[in-house]
Parts: C-alpha cells; structure tokens; sequence
C-alpha cells in the first residue's frame, strides 16, 4: 500500500534550486485511488483520538490538512504567509538555508486546551513545523501529532519537534 502511495510521487532534480529533490505531490493528488488511500491512512490514525483541529501549513498543507480534517470530523485551520490572513494575527518567523521566513495564524483560531493535528505534505529540516507547533503552544493548543505525508529522514526534522510528536506516511 504504502509502495504504491510512494511511487505516486514524482521526483524534480534541482527545483526549487540546484542540488534540491523536489518530492511532488501533484501526481499522487491527482489520482483518485492515492489521494483516496493518503486520507484514509493517515485519518485512521486519528479517528476515536477526540481531535478538534487539524492546522494546515501554506500552501500544500492545506490539501492534507482539509481532506485529513473532514475524514477525522474536525474543523481545519490556516497557516499562511505574511499578509494573506484577514483578521488578526500571530506571526511567527523562522530560519532557513538564507534568510528568515515568516507564518501568521488567526488569533481567534485555536482555544486553550483545543487538541491539534499540524499537518503538511513534507517534513525536511523541521524548520516550518516547528515554528508553527511553537505558535500552536503559545495559544494553548495541545499538539497531538505533526502529521505529513512525506518525511526525508536524512535532514532529522524530527529532532525539531518533541519526541512521539511526528508522524509520516512515507519515508526517504
Ligand atoms: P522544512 O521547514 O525544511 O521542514 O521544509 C518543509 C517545507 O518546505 C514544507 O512545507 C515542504 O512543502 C517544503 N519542502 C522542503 N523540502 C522539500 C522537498 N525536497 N520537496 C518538496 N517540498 C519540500
């Protein structure tokens, strides 16, 4: 099962920049039968976990975070860049290779105590993830599990967030 999902996924050399393996998720998102099984194993996971919301990470984590939300019967809430959100934010900013980037939420969109699954489509140096787990805890959310669909095990993103706290279906 899990051969196949990964199979779904098509390699790009050197996009966004030379020396990156872009992992693309287009190919197993625009089949039906991958798409179907990616939401069913990784919302079995969930289901009878009592989990209220699933925060999706711009822009691809909104595609796991959404189908992964309504398979488990939880609400879905946006993570995205500067600027984009309507309402009042919290912003978090964090490193990467050159440079910093930033994320904002909606304040008003976790309540303390709310059990949260953060969910994006890969998990590389942890960077992203981590700075939005940060945000989650800062408003009381109590993280249940970071969940991706693809996991490249070399760049130890796991090792950013707390221990027993991730979850990729395919591993590289
Ligand atoms: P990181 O913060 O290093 O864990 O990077 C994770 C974010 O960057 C995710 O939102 C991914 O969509 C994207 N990303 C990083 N590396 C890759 C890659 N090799 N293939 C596809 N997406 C990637």
């Amino acid at each position: 099962m899990i051969d196949q999902l990964k199979s779904s996924i098509r390699d790009v050399p050197d996009f966004p920049k030379k020396g990156i393996l872009f992992k693309d998720i287009t190919t197993l998102c625009k089949d039906p039968a991958m798409f179907n099984r990616m939401v069913d194993l990784l919302g079995h996971r969930y289901i009878g976990q009592k989990i209220d919301l699933v925060v999706g990470i711009e822009a691809r984590g909104f595609i796991v975070g959404a189908a992964l939300a309504y398979k488990i019967g939880a609400g879905v809430v946006l993570v995205r860049k500067p600027g984009k959100l309507p309402h009042k934010t919290h912003k978090t900013s964090y490193s990467l290779e050159y440079g910093t980037d930033s994320l904002e939420i909606h304040q008003d969109a976790i309540q303390p105590g709310q059990n949260i699954i953060i969910a994006d489509d890969l998990l590389a140096t942890g960077g992203t993830a981590a700075a939005v787990a940060g945000l989650v805890t800062q408003m009381g959310g109590n993280i249940v599990e970071c969940a991706f669909i693809v996991e490249l095990e070399e760049l130890n993103g796991r090792d950013k967030l707390a221990p027993n706290q991730v979850f990729s279906l395919i591993k590289y």
